[in-house]
């Protein structure tokens, strides 16, 4: 009987923004050891899938943090040490999952996923083949792409499909192994465009025909896989751009299919544009007083935690409470959220009903407001949100201020309702969110995106980026033609020269 495949597990995600003053401590990334690993992806690796026992799987170190600053150093050095030892205890392995976010940006280290895959490939040894998945928000360098075998990433975003994504990316890679059929080919393109995600939602053009094309692309014969990310735009690095990698044995097949995914998201560069009407801050409350439409959803954009703002950021909520029509009685205003947690203990000692005033936000983010004081009525309090541990919401007249120990994205309608808030019966419900999480999607019947300031800003340009690769859209302007050939990366045991970029 031939042993099963062995496939250690291992990896770090995180999203981080060098634009805001947040840094990322490990803990933050709540790390999982060992088998408590399996559970997360229970989907399809849990106990009795035909995937879990068609393998040994040897989990070792996974960390997911929630969008935030930059990773400290030390952060950085303990984490991937604790993996690497981990890895190193195993017995020899055939595969390796190696499952990030692919936007990690780490103090005084450029290209920190590849960087952490240089040092595992180092620990597993060279024969290891290894499988990424990735979110398509990540950073596709050309190191990266040679130090694996697989590569892929999600196709929607909102990412309804990243269970699905990691799926095949380690199925992929099973059958490789069991196969016995080797290293896959790679077509790598490195494309000129930098786009925030709130222009690239595959839901509306022109991200839905460019994405649409990726499976087109995948069922060609002799291709694997194929993927285009977006990358990301708040960290300032010269892998930060667009790329697409097809994997697969023909190198006919992944050379045209990554030219034609490259080709077409060069061609959409101008179509790319907000999933709903966007303005300034102003605008968007204008707008929604005036609308007939409820619940009208104003996206608070500038700082939004799920894209690695600091989520402290008061500049908006600032002033929402000095716009008495958001504050009179008789509307309901819900605003989601502010971590406060000097706030919370005078919250909690009060209680529900009592008036408080208390000062909140800006302790990590104060470039663009300082932080704000409340004075309402304590309309709930909750314990145990895994994010946000403490959670408490403030009545002022008919605005309800989400206020949070700790940073936490409100991105389901059961976040509002454990708080007994009815965002559905709401007029107002304002987020720190860039395009809608699927639930509020479909709840909300108006909907704009506040272009306000913070370290996720969506005006890409007045942030002042310094060290990525130029000319690149919309840092210059769009009418060059690029090198959109594909480039086959060498195997990740074969050496990686020159400068093909
Ligand atoms: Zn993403």
């Amino acid at each position: 009987m031939t042993p099963l495949p062995r496939i250690a597990i291992a990896g770090l995600g995180i999203e981080s923004s060098t634009f805001s003053p947040a840094r990322t401590e490990a803990s933050a990334f709540h790390p999982l050891r060992g088998g408590d690993i399996l559970d997360r992806y229970a989907g399809f690796l849990g106990e009795g899938t035909p995937l879990r026992s068609a393998a040994e799987w040897r989990p070792a170190l996974v960390g997911k943090a929630l969008p935030g600053g930059i990773v400290t150093a030390a952060a950085f050095r303990e984490l991937s040490v604790e993996l690497i030892e981990r890895l190193a205890a195993l017995p020899p392995l055939d595969g390796l999952w190696y499952d990030i976010h692919g936007a990690m940006t780490v103090e005084g280290v450029d290209d920190a996923e590849a960087v952490l895959l240089r040092r595992i490939r180092d620990a597993v040894g060279p024969d290891v083949l290894v499988s990424t998945t990735m979110d398509l928000h990540g950073n596709v360098s050309r190191e990266l792409a040679h130090l694996t075998d697989l590569i892929t990433c999600y196709r929607t975003a909102p990412h309804e499909d990243a269970l699905e994504t990691k799926e095949r990316g380690v199925r992929n890679l099973f059958e490789r192994l069991r196969a016995g059929s080797g290293r896959p080919l790679k077509a790598w393109i490195p494309i000129p465009v930098l786009l925030p995600g709130e222009k690239t939602s595959t839901r509306v053009e022109p991200a839905a025909g460019v994405y649409a094309q990726v499976a087109e692309v995948e069922a060609e014969p002799g291709v694997l896989d194929a993927a285009i990310w977006v990358g990301y735009a708040w960290a300032d690095e010269p892998r930060n751009r667009a790329v697409t990698v097809v994997t697969g044995d023909d190198e006919v097949a992944v050379t045209a299919g990554a030219q034609r995914l490259a080709r077409a998201f060069w061609d959409a560069r101008d179509d790319f544009a907000f999933a709903a009407p966007t303005g300034t801050l102003d605008e968007c409350v204008a707008a929604a007083l005036a609308s007939a439409a409820r619940p009208y959803f104003i996206s608070d954009s500038g700082d939004n935690p799920t894209a690695g703002g600091a989520g402290d950021v008061t500049w908006t909520l600032a002033r929402l409470l000095e716009t008495p029509e958001l504050t009179a009685e008789g509307r309901t205003v819900i605003y989601a959220s502010l971590p406060a947690p000097e706030a919370i203990p005078v919250i909690e000692a009060a209680g529900v009903g009592a008036q408080v005033t208390v000062t909140a936000g800006a302790a990590v983010d104060d470039t663009h407001e300082g932080p704000v004081t409340l004075t309402g009525v304590v309309h709930s309090i909750r314990h145990g949100d895994p994010d946000a541990e403490v959670e408490a919401v403030l009545r002022i007249g008919g605005l309800h201020v989400i206020l949070t120990r700790a940073r936490k994205p409100y991105h389901l309608e059961s976040d509002f309702r454990a708080l007994d808030l009815d965002p559905r019966r709401a007029d107002v419900v304002v987020v720190k969110i860039g395009y809608l999480e699927p639930e509020l999607y479909d709840m909300a019947r108006g909907w704009m995106i506040a272009l306000t300031p913070g370290g996720v800003d969506q005006d890409l340009v007045r942030l002042g980026h310094r060290r990525i690769r130029r000319p690149l859209v919309p840092f210059d302007p769009a009418d060059f033609e690029p090198e959109l050939h594909a480039r086959l990366i060498p195997a990740s045991n074969a050496p990686l020269t020159g400068d093909d970029e």
